[in-house]
């Protein structure tokens, strides 16, 4: 099978031979900027497509008003999932105020401080009595592409019903 170079990494790829027509390589993120573009293209392309993507969340809810209910309740892990990713975005945006709120000017005065963030750090905290100016700041994720879902409205709707 001849090699492809993947529009999305630049990788050299071989296709599946199940699919002799594969132009995007198999690695995940390229994967969901495939998707993501097909999604686009499709909207401006199919306005059925189209008129059902771009349906309001709201609309959506009304008329399946027990689907999001129903799927927390047969999806507990992804429901636990959802909350330990929202924590992590939560922690996230505390630590930008956290850099935000402080002049160097404060720093330069600290004579002993310690500073410990994150959850990993808790019990290190504890046990510490030494003084000394010490700074650890655990580092935020890395931010993903898109996650491609066939309908925006749906995906919105998955957050906002995973997040209560
Ligand atoms: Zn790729």
């Amino acid at each position: 099978m001849a090699e492809r170079r993947c529009p999305y990494c630049e990788q050299v790829f071989h296709p599946s031979k199940y699919q002799p027509g594969q132009t995007v390589c198999k690695a995940a993120d390229c994967q969901r900027w495939r998707r993501a573009d097909y999604h686009r293209r499709k909207i401006a392309s199919d306005p059925q497509y189209r008129q059902v993507c771009l349906d309001s969340p709201r609309k959506w809810r009304t008329r399946h008003p027990d689907y999001w209910r129903q799927y927390r309740e047969e999806h507990p892990a992804a429901v636990e999932r959802n909350r330990q990713q929202q924590r992590i975005r939560d922690r996230g945006a505390q630590l930008r105020n956290l850099a935000n709120n402080n002049s160097a000017f404060e720093l330069k005065r600290s004579a002993a401080e310690v500073w410990f963030t994150g959850p990993s750090f808790e019990r290190l905290a504890n046990n510490n009595s030494v003084p000394a100016q010490v700074w650890i700041i655990e580092g935020l994720p890395q931010r993903k592409p898109p996650v491609s879902e066939s309908c925006k409205q749906q995906r919105s709707g998955i957050e906002a019903a995973l997040a209560g």
